[in-house]
C-alpha cells in the first residue's frame, strides 16, 4: 500500500512533464503566439543559425522561423498556417508539434521555413477571412484580369449566401437554410452550385469568398520570404495548412489542377491519395495563395528558382464530401459572415453561431486532433524523403 502511495504521485507527476498532444491546441491567438515563440527558442537551441522572421502591419505581427538542417543543403520545406485566419488554430499546432518531432529534429538535409499565422487578423478575430474581409486563398491571382472575373453564377446565389437580415439561429432558422439549400440543388445540381459558390468572387466586399479588388499585403511578406530564405534553394516543397473541407478526421492533400503530369505523383503514390480540384468531390479555385507563392518564386529568381511543388493539407472536419455535410458546412460559413455584418440581437444566438463556426475549423474533440497529427507525421516523412533525395 504504501508503495502505491509513492509512486502514485511519481506517475502523475511524470504525466504532467510528458507533453501531451492536445497542449499544442492553444484557444487564443496569444497563447498560440508565445507558443511559437518557445518553438523558436526549442529550434535555437538545436541550430543556433536558425532565424526568427516578422513582418509588422497595421493588423499585428506574423512571425517565421527560418530552421537550416544540421548539414548544409539546397532543399526546402516551407510551411504556411493560417491562410484562413481561424484555420490557424490547428495549423499553428501542426507547426509546433512537428518542431518537437525527432525526425525534423533529426533530419539531415532539408532546410525548414515555418510561417505562421499568414492572416494574423482572423487568427486574432477567429473569422476565415482578412481585415477587408477578404479570403486570402482567392486573393492571390496571378492574372489581374480575374478582379473583373464572371461572378453570373455567384451573382444568382447572393441573396441566399448574404441575407441582410438580422442573424437569428434554432430551429427556423436552420430549416429555412436547409430547404433553400436542397431547392437551389434541385434547380441547379450540387456540383454547379459548388462551383459558383467556393471558386471565389470579386463582385461582393461583404460576401462569402470575397477575393479582393487588390492584392493583400502579405504579398510584400512573400517576397521578403522569396529573397531572404527561397532563393539559393535548388528543390523546394511548399505545404498550406487548412481545415474544414473534407471527410471528418481526414487529412486530404489537396491539389489545385489536374492529374494528369503532376509531379507530386512521384511523392505520394497510393491510388487516390492526391485530392485534385478538378474532381467533382472537390472544387477548383482562383486566387490560391500556394499558387501565386509558386508562380512568385519561378517570377522573382527567373534562371535561378528552384524545382519547386506545392500540395494544401486539408484537415476534413464536416464530411463536406457528402451532399448533408456540404450544406451543413455552408450554412455555418453562412451564418457567420452574417453574424458578422448583421448580428444577432440574441447573445445566445451570436454565441451558438460562432461556436458552431470554430468547431468547423478547430474542432475541439481530442481524438479528431489525435488523427490528423498521426497522418500527418506519415505524409510529412514522406515529403522530407522525396526532399532528400
Ligand atoms: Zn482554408
Amino acid at each position: 500500500m504504501k508503495k502505491i502511495i509513492l509512486i502514485l504521485p511519481l506517475f502523475f507527476g511524470l504525466r504532467l512533464l510528458a507533453a501531451d498532444f492536445n497542449d499544442y491546441f492553444k484557444n487564443t491567438f496569444d497563447e498560440a503566439d508565445q507558443a511559437f515563440d518557445q518553438s523558436f527558442e526549442t529550434v535555437k537551441k538545436l541550430q543556433p543559425l536558425a532565424q526568427k522572421h516578422e513582418f509588422t502591419f497595421e493588423q499585428g505581427t506574423i512571425k517565421s522561423i527560418y530552421w537550416p538542417a544540421k548539414k548544409k543543403t539546397d532543399k526546402l520545406l516551407v510551411l504556411f498556417s493560417g491562410t484562413h485566419g481561424i484555420e490557424a488554430f490547428v495549423g499553428s499546432s501542426v507547426q509546433r508539434w512537428l518542431v518537437d518531432q525527432p525526425y525534423v529534429q533529426n533530419r539531415e538535409d532539408v532546410n525548414i521555413l515555418m510561417v505562421h499565422g499568414f492572416n494574423v487578423y482572423g487568427f486574432k478575430n477567429k473569422r476565415r477571412v482578412n481585415e477587408n474581409n477578404i479570403d486570402l486563398n482567392r486573393n492571390f491571382v496571378t492574372d489581374r484580369s480575374t478582379w473583373q472575373s464572371d461572378d453570373s453564377g455567384y451573382k444568382k446565389l447572393n441573396d441566399y449566401l448574404n441575407p441582410t437580415d438580422e442573424a437569428t439561429y434554432g430551429f427556423w432558422a436552420n430549416a429555412k437554410f436547409m430547404c433553400n439549400a436542397v431547392n437551389k440543388m434541385v434547380r441547379h445540381g450540387l456540383e454547379n452550385l459548388r462551383n459558383a459558390i467556393l471558386r471565389g468572387q470579386y463582385t461582393y466586399p461583404q460576401g462569402l469568398y470575397y477575393g479582393g479588388n487588390m492584392i493583400a499585403r502579405q504579398w510584400d511578406l512573400l517576397n521578403e520570404l522569396i529573397d531572404k530564405y527561397v532563393a539559393g534553394h535548388a528543390k523546394v516543397f511548399v505545404i498550406d495548412l487548412h481545415t474544414g473541407y473534407g471527410k471528418r478526421g481526414k487529412l486530404h492533400l489537396l491539389a489545385n489542377g489536374k492529374k494528369e503530369g503532376n509531379p507530386l505523383i512521384e511523392i505520394f503514390t497510393e491510388q487516390n491519395e492526391i485530392d485534385y480540384g478538378s474532381d467533382e468531390k472537390f472544387y477548383s479555385i482562383q486566387g490560391e495563395m500556394l499558387t501565386f507563392f509558386i508562380h512568385e518564386i519561378n517570377y522573382k529568381l527567373k534562371d535561378k528558382a528552384p524545382k519547386s511543388v506545392g500540395i494544401t493539407f486539408e484537415y476534413g472536419t464536416l464530411d463536406s464530401q457528402k451532399t448533408t455535410g456540404s450544406i451543413e458546412s455552408l450554412r455555418r460559413m453562412v451564418f457567420e459572415n452574417q453574424n458578422f455584418w448583421h448580428p444577432a440581437q440574441d447573445a445566445e444566438d451570436a454565441e451558438k453561431i460562432k461556436n458552431d463556426f470554430q468547431e468547423m475549423f478547430f474542432p475541439s474533440d481530442r481524438e479528431w486532433r489525435k488523427t490528423i497529427l498521426d497522418q500527418t507525421e506519415e505524409k510529412t516523412k514522406k515529403i522530407l524523403d522525396w526532399l532528400s533525395k
